[in-house]
């Protein structure tokens, strides 16, 4: 029976990079989803990479931080061994949010915010309603993760991923204690080493029971009646839109606790859709292309879980909550270097799945 050296559960951006960077190295790699590669959360996410905001954990700053700066090459990477281009842009951020001004910026006055502005507001995105808050500007690049995941699935078989869709994975197997393989509803897989890459769905594979739970996004797609009609991402605290080069504008996002229920509800898209309007005024002529839902995999600290579990040959990588496209480079990189048994580039001990019994 054929073996990999490897088995990444789930094919989110998380267990693709993952699987691409082990593959980098030499080691045989198989990738197992349940359905389609990239369609759960990392085809709902708007694909802000936000360095730093007032939702960012104090502990995951420097590990966001270093994802952000490996983005260019990451992306160039993906694109070159893909064929695909992806859309990733660096125009930056404004923000309009007090209580975001005084976190990132303590101590600052609202005349000091405004002078960090690179250019007056007007200036820098004429279509914004003639706003009288205060705003700044981020230095953040932001990504399309639809573009970016298929990147990677391209990436991940020109590189000589197996992979392997619409088979649920139902457990890891075990001999003498260690992880051996898998079990999907259909057959098994051996494999000397296994990742739970599986989101928001990590603590439904047996024997670990890790505290992953989803947590809703809804969000919509409008069509910009002009090209360029937006050129940063923006941020208020009741909406983001986050352009992208081919015209559309994404909208988003909601935050919500309702178990596995990927629906959306008319009444929130349109809530979304006027705090839109509210921030550009020509957004009421864009039609809406298309709304979702899609499923964060949250936990209890809301910090990814990153590590060797308590079973010998089991690893896990989930967890990335509202982060997941921004973390995807150093999470494959760290887990790559944690699986390869190296000393990683970054300590992932604040991450480790031992501070949840499980
Ligand atoms: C509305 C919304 C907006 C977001 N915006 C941003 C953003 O702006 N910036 C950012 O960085 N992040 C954002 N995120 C978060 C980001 O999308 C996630 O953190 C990231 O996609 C998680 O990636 P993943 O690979 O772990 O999970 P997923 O993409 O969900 O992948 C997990 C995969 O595992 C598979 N799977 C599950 N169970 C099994 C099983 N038993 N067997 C086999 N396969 C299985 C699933 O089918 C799925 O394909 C957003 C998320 C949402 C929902």
């Amino acid at each position: 029976m054929k073996s990999w050296d490897v088995i990444v559960i789930g094919g989110g951006i998380i267990g693709l990079s993952l699987a691409i960077e082990l593959r980098k190295n030499g080691a045989s790699v198989l990738v197992v989803e349940r359905g389609e590669p990239g369609r759960e959360a990392s085809h709902a996410a708007g694909g802000m990479l936000v360095e730093c905001s007032l939702e960012t954990p104090k502990a995951l700053q420097a590990l966001a931080a270093a994802s952000a700066q490996m983005y260019p090459e990451f992306v160039h990477e993906l694109q070159v061994e893909s064929g695909l281009r992806v859309d990733l842009r660096d125009q930056g951020t404004i923000v309009f949010s007090p209580a975001e001004h005084v976190h990132q910026r303590p101590g600052f006055t609202l005349e000091d915010l405004l002078k960090l502005l690179p250019a007056p507001l007007a200036e820098l995105e004429p279509a914004l309603a003639d706003f009288k808050q205060p705003a700044f500007y981020l230095k953040e690049r932001s990504v399309d993760p639809r573009g970016l995941t298929a990147a990677a699935l391209g990436a991940a078989k020109h590189r000589g991923v197996d992979i392997s869709s619409g088979e649920e994975v139902t457990a890891v197997n075990l001999s003498n204690g260690r992880a051996c393989g898998i079990a999907t509803k259909k057959t098994s897989y051996l494999a000397a080493k296994i990742v739970n890459c599986a989101g928001a769905w990590s603590g439904q594979i047996a024997p670990q029971a890790f505290p992953t739970r989803p947590v809703k996004g809804q969000m919509l797609c409008l069509l910009s009646p002009s090209r360029g009609l937006v050129k940063h991402v923006l941020r208020s605290p009741e909406v983001y839109v986050i352009p992208r080069s081919d015209g559309r504008i994404l909208v988003g996002a909601t935050v919500e606790e309702a178990g596995f229920d990927k629906r959306t509800d008319v009444a929130t898209i349109q809530r979304l859709r006027r705090a839109a309007i509210a921030l550009v005024p020509a957004l009421r002529d864009a039609k809406i292309l298309e709304d979702w839902a899609g499923l964060r995999p949250g936990t209890p600290d809301a910090l990814p879980i990153l590590g060797a579990t308590s079973t010998p040959g089991y690893y896990v990588a989930t967890g990335h909550f509202r982060d997941g496209i921004l973390l995807a480079p150093i999470t494959a990189r760290v887990m790559a270097q944690v699986i390869e048994e190296k000393i990683p580039d970054f300590n992932p001990d604040a991450f480790s799945p031992a501070r949840f019994p499980c």
